[in-house]
């Protein structure tokens, strides 16, 4: 099997092969399960939110199962019981219209010709067929769900917690059936809960005027003219069709206006009625429109109170069809929005039409078909939710459960404090029907088990509500119900309450919000510790995506071309707290080659372990050369970061910095640094050097594993195959994961410098165009003696790596010197003598053009904050993005002018002084090739020119197409030379089309340096 894989490798990196074998291989290890009877180590559970089982895997789901896999793969590795629980949700009413649709369209017939019986028998047989397909799909990702446990909303089980769980409520008093208004679409032919409404916020409607008669009989005519001679009041509307439904006209009861026409009535002047008109100071705002309010009970939330508070008829004139009932008299039998046409023709006849005006109106939509919801007046089921708010409040105010990012604590807290009470029947067929049933006298029963006869009346002939469950509240349940609740199992024992739940900040209220309830009532403890919320996953440009706008990215064809590990790296990559997800195309790619690296590395690694003998421990401290000790140090550092990113829910940061060890330090540095070793003579400089790689290479699979578990798998295999270590386990994911440790900071120290030197002659030579062939002059200075000792020791190879004549002095270069360029990283700084090796000259010109088109940016953004009317209306965070931008290109600005100063060899800036330590004099120090003394010059040199022109933004722009890198403060050492010539990175918006892809760059990188 070894030889057969080492092949493989030879030719290279291909996902196809190496993630199709590993899932059954964990799987058949039963790795994923989660032992309820293990109490030796400490649990970690997560339930999976269900997908539907309708659904096909997009990218929410994508993110869901990455987070979740990492966290899973993560803890199970640290020693932990895990167990990540799936499943499907029955999704009602996205279901049955998927079924619904599909018998339409092949027999042309309707629910209704088939019967309940014949249709639910339609819906589970297409369940058999499509619902397991999100689970594959799921697989496919490398999702380690436990399948043992597998749940479906509908599944015995989960139905019988259900039918508990409803039953508990009813008898404590939680769960009622009254006649309210609620929120119907007649398209759906259904009720839906508030959070199921599609809210537009302003719709461009229209506010139409007409007027009600006053009363003749009511009053009398003497009182008409105390009322100043009023013979009508005046009503507006955006919905003129409801008044054929108004039971009263209110105004404010201190109106003076209408004071005196308090009790009387008006007249309905299409239907023979009167209506009273009424003072309800609630209702009724004094200053908008005329004063006075027509009131549809039956047809308004606000109405529905009005009409409770007066006793008024409540009359429906819109039928659950969306067409005008009987009740609606001259537009009986016509749809809504016809008749609304129709009454105002009707009126306008009656010449009571009082003008229009365009109006911004609030329209609520169904959250599946987008159909304008009517307020229905209807007999539902409602959880009396305040009481099951009240402990879910107090747990997150007690730390119970706590909310990552911590900002959705509020959102909960403010949706909690102002519940309304949850209507949880549906007119589906879809679902779990509710357990009540009626007699012929109306008595309700409400039963686990079918009752025989009423248990008020005891009769015998019972029918049960046709009506079923809101999908969500089955959900709310999941967290115990799948684990076999309502039994005491020693899964609930061991797993409950769960340790995270991991979702999109869209369903706070739908899940989040419902589990808690639910799980503290029914379990008496939170359903789970801590609540991570994962930001949106949008397009490039931050837009939402859609089929509409075609710039949705589907992760089934992303891990067909790329590979499930490249799309679960990119999205933990990306994934930063409180900010929405932009996902490119290149990023995917970016970390495709990432993966590909990771590989050849290890290629080359097999190809330089001909001789190696595992010892079984590391190599002695005394062994290792000055970048062995490095790179070791660089390793744990990782490691440490790592994982308190994990810990802090930092996915971005933990994949950002194994990201960063990996290709710039061990594949980058490392190993060509440990080349001359591995192929030299010297057998034991060559064991140590393979025993440091092969520790590098494993420790990095293993920290790795949890976000691109197949081929750190392979991998693992593969090497540890080829150095025989007995004591490594057989799969990646059974070892341990990395621990934190003691990074030996002496060796960063000591050797940084001299990365950072070849990096920044490196950076230089790009900026500044020197020719590939040309040897420019670099006097060096390092601070610290250690640091000075190894970067003369590894003087040779630092000339080689950074093709210069270098000079090393302690303490500080010369201050100033003209036609050179300065740079400074942590522990150096140096000075590249340009005169004779670049056309400055053609520098000038191009910097020149630079700070032409940075005033330009800088002119652009000042003048938007200078604009009051944006400070005021843009959000907070958009202007102070743009005032840190301005304060980037400032501060770029003052860098560029230096540089150009030093360039033309004048002063540019003589407050900014070099920030080295050490003030001794420079002292030159004979050991470089071309050993010219440094000459001393007048004035402090200018701030480097050569460093990374703006601080790495938090999140990468379009145009820098490489994978995220290092915040601030784990690059400063390699800032200046880990990015592409100047020109590459100046102008976002210009370079995002000819984007280059990383993987170029990498490559490209690697061939013009080595
Ligand atoms: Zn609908
Ligand atoms: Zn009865």
């Amino acid at each position: 099997m070894n030889d057969e894989i080492r092949t493989a490798l030879a030719k290279g990196y291909s996902h196809r092969e190496v993630e199709a074998r590993w899932y059954r291989f964990w799987r058949e290890r039963g790795y994923f399960h989660g032992d309820e009877h293990d109490a030796s180590r400490p649990p970690f559970s997560i339930v999976l939110p269900p997908p539907n089982v309708t659904g096909s895997l997009h990218l929410g789901h994508a993110l869901t199962a990455t987070l979740q896999d990492v966290l899973i793969r993560w803890k199970r590795m640290s020693g932990f019981n895990t167990l990540w629980l799936p499943g499907t949700d029955h999704a009602g009413i996205a279901t049955q219209m998927i079924v619904e649709k599909e018998i339409e369209r092949t027999e042309k017939k309707n629910r209704h010709d088939l019967g309940r019986e014949e249709f639910l028998r339609r819906v589970w047989a297409w369940k058999e067929r499509f619902g397991s397909r999100i689970g594959e799909q799921h697989q496919a990702l490398g999702a380690s769900l436990d399948w043992d446990r597998e749940r479906f909303t509908m599944d015995e089980g989960l139905s019988r917690a259900v039918r508990e769980v409803f039953v508990r409520l009813f008898e404590e008093g939680l769960i009622y059936r009254e006649k309210k208004l609620i929120n119907w679409c007649p398209r759906c032919h259904t009720a839906l809960s508030d959070l199921e409404v599609n809210h537009e916020e302003a719709h461009a409607g229209e506010l139409w005027s007409f007027a009600y008669p006053l009363s003749a009989e009511a009053g009398g005519a003497g009182e008409e003219r105390e009322a100043g001679g009023a013979t009508e009041i005046v009503v507006a509307t955006t919905r003129p069709e409801t008044m054929l439904g108004d039971t009263a006209v209110a105004v404010h009861p201190d109106d003076e206006r209408y004071r005196s026409l308090l009790g009387r009535k008006v007249r309905h002047p299409l239907l023979h009625r009167e209506l009273p008109i009424i003072g309800d100071a609630l209702l009724v705002d004094p200053a908008f429109g005329t004063g006075a309010v027509k009131v549809t009970p039956a047809h308004d939330f606000n109405d529905f109170e009005v009409g409770k508070r007066h006793g008024l008829e409540m009359i429906t004139v819109i039928g659950p069809d969306g067409r005008m009932t009987e009740a609606a008299g001259p537009v009986a039998g016509l749809d809504r929005f016809a008749a609304r046409k129709e009454v105002k023709r009707l009126l306008a006849e009656k010449g009571l039409d009082r003008g229009s005006k365009p109006h911004l109106m609030p329209l609520g939509r169904c959250q599946r078909c987008e159909t304008v919801l009517e307020p229905l007046l209807s007999d539902q089921w409602f959880v009396r939710i305040e009481p099951l708010a009240r402990p879910a409040i107090e747990a997150v105010e007690r730390g119970g459960t706590r909310f990552i990012p911590e900002q959705w604590t509020n959102t909960y807290m403010a949706w909690m404090r102002n519940i309304h009470d949850w209507c949880i029947s549906r007119q589906l067929w879809w679902g779990h029907q509710i357990p009540a049933w009626y007699c012929a006298d109306g008595h309700v029963t409400v039963a686990r088990q079918a009752p025989t006869r009423c248990g008020t009346c005891g009769k015998e002939s019972l029918r049960q509500d046709e009506d079923v469950l809101d999908t969500w509240f089955s959900s709310a349940l999941w967290p115990f119900s799948t684990m076999g609740w309502p039994e005491e199992t020693a899964t609930l024992r061991t797993f409950y309450p769960t340790s995270v739940m991991e979702t999109g900040h869209d369903i706070i209220f739908f899940w989040v919000a419902r589990m808690m309830m639910m799980g503290i009532h029914f379990m008496g403890e939170v359903p789970f510790r801590t609540v991570y919320l994962h930001p949106m996953v949008r397009d490039e440009k931050g837009q939402k995506m859609s089929k509409t706008k075609g710039n949705v990215i589907d992760p089934l064809l992303i891990t067909e071309e790329y590979g499930a590990d490249a799309l679960r790296f990119t999205l933990a990559a990306l994934t930063a707290q409180g900010r929405d997800i932009k996902l490119a195309r290149e990023r995917i790619e970016g970390y495709r080659a990432f993966a590909n690296k990771l590989w050849n590395a290890s290629r080359f690694a097999l190809m330089n372990l001909s001789g190696y003998e595992e010892r079984g421990s590391d190599p002695l401290a005394s062994e290792l050369s000055p970048a062995d000790r490095w790179i070791l140090a660089r390793l744990q550092r990782a490691v440490n970061e790592t994982l308190e990113a994990l810990e802090a829910f930092r996915f971005n940061d933990a994949a950002g910095t194994i990201y960063q060890f990996v290709w710039h330090e061990l594949c980058d540095w490392y190993i060509e640094l440990a080349k001359e070793a591995l192929s030299g003579e010297d057998a034991g400089r060559r064991a140590v050097a393979q025993a440091v790689l092969v520790r590098c290479l494993m420790t990095s699979y293993r920290l790795l594993h949890p976000f691109m578990p197949f081929i750190t798998e392979e991998l693992w295999h593969v090497l540890r195959g080829e150095v025989k270590a007995e004591g490594w386990a057989d799969s990646v994911y059974a070892s341990p994961y990395p621990q934190k440790g003691q990074v030996d900071e002496a060796a960063e120290r000591s050797f940084g410098p001299v990365i950072g030197i070849v990096d920044a002659i490196r950076n230089v030579r790009g900026e500044m165009n020197v020719p590939p062939k040309a040897e420019p002059r670099v006097s060096i200075a390092v601070s610290d003696p250690e640091a000075l000792l190894t970067v003369r020791g590894e003087a040779a190879r630092v000339r080689r790596l950074a093709r210069a004549a270098i000079e090393v002095v302690e303490g500080k270069v010369a201050p100033y010197v003209p036609k050179t360029a300065v740079a400074v990283g942590p522990g150096f700084e140096l000075r590249v003598h340009l005169a004779g090796v670049v056309d400055l000259a053609a520098e000038v010109a191009r910097v020149d053009k630079e700070l032409e088109r940075l005033e330009e940016d800088l002119a652009g953004i000042d003048r938007k904050l200078k604009n009051p009317d944006f400070i005021r209306k843009a959000p907070v965070e958009v202007v102070d993005k743009d005032r840190a931008r301005a304060d980037e290109l400032r501060e770029k600005r003052g860098k560029l002018e230096a540089h150009r100063a030093m360039l033309s060899g004048t002063e540019a800036n003589p407050a900014r002084r070099d920030t080295m330590e050490n003030q001794n004099e420079p002292k030159p120090v004979a050991e470089s090739a071309a050993p010219a003394p440094v000459e001393p010059a007048p004035a402090p040199a200018p701030a480097a020119p050569a460093v990374e022109e703006a601080p790495p933004a938090p999140e990468p722009t379009v145009k820098k197409a490489a994978p995220k890198r290092k915040p601030a403060r784990k690059a400063a050492a390699r800032k200046v030379a880990r990015k592409p010539a100047a020109k590459a990175k100046k102008k976002p918006a210009k370079k995002a089309k000819g984007g280059k892809k990383p993987a170029k760059r990498g490559k490209g990188k690697g061939k013009g340096r080595k």
